[in-house]
């Protein structure tokens, strides 16, 4: 049985541990001892670590099951967290766990790390039936899912997963998530003393004005958004400024609106350039794939009947956002993200309720049930 005490424990210990992108190292080392502890075996991916210049990778452990024949199921979450995350100092007030109001919570991910911990500890100390496990705790996801984009494929061997990283109570079950392109623009100009000589410069700050009537933005249609989000460029009042840099996104739940769209958008740069005269470089950065799980998917049927089963009311959604989960469906791993209850993440308002910890533990643990089953 999920053991409510040693939840909120071990909760509160890790949220104060500050583990930025790129830092994971303590958080990583605390991880790998406690995963050994509960028998598994762990490999640390050094590939990701290597691409990514941190100081640890993604962290995949294996558990062996003890009911032959059962599917291989996956269990992620992230090891990182978003600033500011150093002395975070949660309080408890009516059930909610929140910071005291100057850094985040870090119940994202945290809140997905401690049920996959109890899950593993309860099927120990209960000697349940359960057949192998892997538990893959990532690196940077906050760094646009870098850890399980440079992820060694190979320590991956999974029939289907489950990613603990969705805002949402428990029950919340992620069927389809949007694909993202990075479009980054330069443009370029002349510089000049803006004073004395400002005819012998072209400004490329009102070059990219100009250009970017030209550019879609906002949202396309149910499931496709693009944005325009960062523009930066010139030096002080008195240069002409030669360049500025223009940097967007884009996505979609589909693959194919995806790639029209992006192509729209470098067209219109294209466009727009011609039309001002201006001369651009064009750089498009794909961070990662959509996904769209059928509901007859094994992940889709455990999760729901495992929600069923301890009295939660299956909340099948799609989401605006990516995850870890993009990445291990494009390995070919079906994973669906879940609620764990995180409310107002990456903010210093972020709480979570201390019940939906439990809850979302429970739910871990009946799902790997209901998978030995299958
Ligand atoms: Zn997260």
């Amino acid at each position: 049985m999920v053991n409510k005490e040693r939840v909120l424990a071990e909760f509160m210990e890790l949220i104060k541990i500050t583990c930025i992108s790129k830092q994971e190292r303590e958080v990583g080392d605390l991880m790998i001892a406690r995963l050994q502890e509960l028998g598994g075996t762990v490999v640390e991916d050094v590939k990701s670590r290597e691409a990514l210049g941190g100081n640890c990778g993604n962290l995949v452990a294996t558990f062996k099951g003890n009911v032959e024949k059962a599917p291989t199921i996956m269990l992620t979450a992230h090891l990182d967290c978003v600033v500011p995350c150093a002395n975070i100092k949660p309080q408890i007030k009516d059930g909610i766990i929140t910071s005291d109001g100057t850094t985040i919570l870090g119940g994202d991910c945290k809140a997905g790390i401690v049920t996959i911990l109890e899950t593993l500890r309860v099927l120990k100390e209960d000697n349940l039936p359960h057949g192998d496990i892997q538990v893959v705790f990532t690196v940077c996801e906050e760094l646009g899912l870098a850890g399980s984009k440079n992820m060694d494929q190979s320590l991956l061997h999974a029939d289907f997963g489950f990613t603990l990283d969705s805002s949402g109570r428990p029950g919340k079950i992620i069927d389809m998530a949007p694909g993202q392109n990075k479009i980054n623009v330069k443009v370029y100009g002349k510089t000049a003393h803006a004073g004395l000589a400002p005819e012998k410069g072209v400004n490329a700050i009102k070059l990219a004005a100009q250009i970017l009537t030209y550019v879609p933005q906002g949202r396309i249609d149910e499931e496709t958004t693009c944005n325009i989000g960062l523009i930066s460029g010139g030096r002080a009042t008195n240069i002409v400024p030669d360049m500025v840099e223009i940097k967007g996104e884009c996505r979609s739940r589909h693959q194919n609106k995806m790639e029209k769209l992006t192509q729209e958008i470098v067209d219109a740069y294209k466009a727009g350039a011609e039309e001002a005269g201006a001369k651009i470089d064009i750089e498009v950065l794909p961070s990662y794939n959509p996904y769209v799980l059928s509901h007859n998917s094994t992940a889709m049927i455990v999760a729901k009947q495992a929600a069923e089963n301890i009295g939660l009311v299956p909340d099948i959604t799609g989401t605006g956002g990516g995850s870890d989960a993009n990445h291990f469906n494009e390995y070919g791993i079906s994973c669906t993200v879940l609620g764990v209850g995180m409310t107002n993440c990456h903010t210093c308002e972020e709480c979570i309720i201390e019940e939906d910890l439990y809850k979302t533990a429970e739910w871990v643990l009946e799902m790997v049930k209901v998978t030995a089953e299958q």
